[in-house]
């Protein structure tokens, strides 16, 4: 009995200690991105942030913030640190995979991760105009939008949105096999070609993203997410 009562005692004055500690943790992570943070966060830190967010993710470990508080935190002003290319799938939601809250990251979503001039005007807003320091374009596996680009799908609108594929398509040869949308890695390798093409394409059709990749105050990523596991890899 005594050796219970005593367990008991150490372990109602343990848990207290061990919530304040994570609360404290996680007060410090549920605070919003100012314009001064945003300045003070290298390119390489604004990665390092979403590798830690699906770390935190795939781990079970998200981060749950009061998000009316952040909302009430942002509403006079924004200042995201990062901006994510990523596919409409609903299973790739960007704040979620990388656990980010309101105020964190841009998003423009649209079906296999492309990017056309909206999206780059997007971007260069995202960048250049509110100071975000990283660009992450973010492609999946089994994602829809490439596997009909391979299939070479002719349907409505969707036609052109795969001629947006076509450089990735072309990467492939021989060697990957016939082409056709059950051929797994056949279309893996065209989606990470993809991510990375359309990564390398954003300082080429953007003199404004080159300038500030030029200036080391911007950072361009490509990465792959795994919708069988939640977990990101990152190609470059
Ligand atoms: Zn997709």
């Amino acid at each position: 009995m005594i050796t219970r009562r005593l367990f008991c005692g150490c372990l109602a004055g343990a848990i207290p200690f061990a919530a304040a500690t994570a609360a404290h943790a996680q007060s410090a992570e549920c605070a919003v991105f100012t314009p001064d943070r945003q300045k003070a966060t290298a390119p390489d830190e604004a990665i390092a942030r979403l590798k830690a967010g699906n770390e935190r993710f795939t781990a079970g470990k998200s981060i749950n913030c009061n998000l009316m508080a952040q909302v009430k935190e942002t509403a006079d002003n924004q200042a995201p640190y990062a901006a994510i290319v990523g596919c409409i799938d609903s299973r790739v939601t960007p704040e979620l995979v990388f656990d980010q809250r309101i105020g964190d990251v841009f998003c423009a979503r649209v079906a296999g991760a492309c990017v056309n001039v909206d999206i780059i005007g997007s971007l260069e807003y995202s960048t250049k105009v509110v100071g975000a320091r990283a660009i992450v374009v973010l492609g999946h596996n089994f994602c829809g939008a490439i596997k009909s680009a391979v299939d070479d799908v002719k349907l409505g609108n969707i036609t052109a949105l795969l001629k947006n594929f076509q450089p990735a398509i072309a990467t492939l040869t021989k060697a990957d096999g016939h082409r056709d949308s059950h051929n797994y890695p056949l279309v893996q390798k065209v989606a990470e070609a993809s991510a990375r093409l359309t990564a390398e394409s954003l300082t080429k059709r953007s003199p404004i993203i080159k300038q500030l990749v030029d200036a080391k105050q911007l950072k361009i990523a490509a990465a792959m997410h795994d919708i069988t596991t939640g977990k990101v890899s990152w190609l470059s």
